[in-house]
């Protein structure tokens, strides 16, 4: 299919994609897609007035009713799930098959929030005083702002808007300037849910397109009760402290340096497997990619032998081809970084393999597709230390499991983390306490791919957010303890008497 019938059937016309002054390119071959129109600050501002409003009526909506909303514009993505998923290819440059598994997730998140929406549940509390009663109730927020990350254009996104539209809030979203077509057919695809719906108030959805600045005015925008931000941790250090400032809540899922322990009793075969899919896959472009490898000495040599075979049968090319597993990199500074960080890991005596630029289309200078990079370190240096947006998988050597987890939690970040054995000592010491420091822990599986179900993100300069399942709803509204007496005496709480005798 062409663009222009692909962006036709998200409802996109060509006509309004035309001559503005963000241009999108896409990194399979650099080729320009469409030149945006961004917003100006006033936009913006109207923008956020207008989800303020929406807010006012939507909160008073009955929670399984807001559901309903979100089970129709389920419906809609799975009706467009091939079409979206193509998009996310062309825009992100994910291979095909991850384009539509970040729209299914979507479609997963969708069905939860429906659920979720009957299920809002706050607790009851024994009172210590007689003829009282408390509980806890949960009301909707305000507006919620998200700002979003390239490498997971969509999914991200709908993991905060699924939820807080049955919790009773609007949202004001802000995508990466890199991805904007896929926000705005995002958007597209909500409006159809809102025409079946019937009555809902203008403002609920809003997005807006443009840079860093929109990104900032979200983040200091008192009306903006919310700030969802995903990125990096760069990002993180800048926007957090400004919405503390102004004591607005933030949910930061920044960078991740996710590393695997691969133990002796590894069944290494499982974990090759693992190791592939979390380091190669989306081109390492993922906050979950595995970065690190933390491998005992007696396996070492063995496993990076075969990790070199099986590296060496990934296709590099073009993400729309079926057999290809490593699409491009995102842009030319993300190439620059990758080779900067081999550079800097071989000054710091790592023997690298891998790495090269590869031509996948003839004559696309502005397209980088690049072999993906194994690096045998000799110690966790500053570099390692580092996360890097690009496929490189660093090898380190341990002997005593203890060391292995010290080595593990000794880096700044804190997403998500694996290791492979079949020692239950071992594993359970990993999901201990005293083990894993980050957000994910798994055991027998590598670092990405995550399911909805579970809250997701980490700790340490990965920002201590959580969103999508579990209890990650609660960030999206506020809780209100309430205290009703039934008697016709005032007993005051810790049996305080006054002004009696
Ligand atoms: P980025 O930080 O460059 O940009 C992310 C978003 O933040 C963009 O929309 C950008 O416009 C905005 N932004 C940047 N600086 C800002 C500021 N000072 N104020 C307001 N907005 C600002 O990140 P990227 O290159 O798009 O994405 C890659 C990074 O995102 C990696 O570090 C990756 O690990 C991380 N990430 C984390 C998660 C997670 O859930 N933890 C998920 C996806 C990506």
């Amino acid at each position: 299919m062409k663009t222009t019938e692909l962006l036709a059937s998200l409802g996109l016309d060509a006509a309004t994609l035309d001559g503005g002054s963000l241009r999108v390119r896409s990194p399979i071959d650099g080729s320009t897609l469409a030149c945006l129109q961004p917003h100006t600050p006033a936009a913006a501002d109207a923008a956020i007035t207008r989800a303020a409003a929406a807010f006012r009526d939507w909160r008073r909506v009955p929670a399984p009713r807001r559901g309903e909303l979100i089970r129709l514009f389920g419906e809609e993505l799975r009706a467009h799930k091939q079409a979206l998923g193509a998009l996310v290819t062309l825009e992100a440059g994910k291979i095909s098959a991850e384009g539509e598994g970040e729209v299914q997730e979507m479609i997963d998140i969708c069905d939860f929030a429906v659920g979720l929406s009957r299920q809002l549940y706050g607790l009851t509390i024994a009172s210590e005083r007689p003829g009282h009663r408390m509980m806890e109730t949960w009301h909707p927020l305000g507006v919620v702002g998200v700002i979003s990350a390239f490498n997971f254009p969509v999914a991200v996104w709908s993991w905060n808007f699924a939820l807080a539209i049955v919790c009773g809030d609007s949202v004001v979203w802000k995508p990466s300037e890199k991805t904007p077509l896929t926000a705005l057919a995002c958007q597209k695809l909500f409006e159809r849910a809102l025409a079946r719906f019937g009555a809902a108030p203008a403002g609920l959805s809003e997005v807006l397109i443009g840079g860093v600045e929109l990104g900032e005015q979200l983040v200091d925008d008192a009306r903006v009760a919310l700030l969802s931000a995903t990125g990096s941790t760069r990002m993180g250090r800048a926007v957090g402290p400004r919405v503390a400032a102004r004591f607005g809540r933030a949910l930061l899922e920044l960078g991740g340096n996710n590393a695997i322990i691969v133990a002796p009793s590894a069944d290494l075969e499982l974990a090759v497997r693992g190791i592939l899919f979390g380091a190669v896959g989306t081109a390492g472009q993922r906050c979950t990619t595995t970065r690190r490898l933390i491998v005992h000495a007696s396996l070492h040599d063995e496993l990076l032998a075969r990790l070199r075979r099986a590296y060496a049968s990934c296709r590099v090319g073009d993400p729309r081809s079926s057999g290809t597993l490593i699409g491009p990199l995102i842009d030319a500074a993300a190439f620059s970084a990758m080779q900067s960080a081999l550079s800097a890991a071989r000054a710091e005596g790592g023997e690298v393999f891998g790495g090269e630029r590869v031509e996948v289309i003839a004559g696309a200078g502005d397209a980088y597709y690049v072999q993906p990079a194994l690096v045998a370190m000799p110690a966790q240096t500053a570099t390692v230390c580092h996360e890097t947006f690009a496929p490189i998988l660093y090898v380190m050597r341990y002997s005593d499991f203890e060391e292995a987890v010290a080595l593990h939690n000794a880096v700044p970040q804190g997403l998500s983390s694996a290791v492979f054995t079949n020692d239950l000592r071992e594993a359970e010491a990993f999901l201990s306490a005293a083990g894993s420091d980050c957000g994910i822990a798994n055991v027998n599986i590598g670092t990405s791919g995550a399911e909805i179900g579970g809250a997701f993100g980490g700790e340490k300069e990965t920002g201590g957010g959580r969103e999508s399942g579990s209890d990650a709803w609660k960030s999206y509204m506020r809780r209100a303890t309430n205290t009703i007496n039934y008697s016709r005496e005032l007993p005051l709480a810790q049996g305080i008497r006054f002004g009696e005798d």
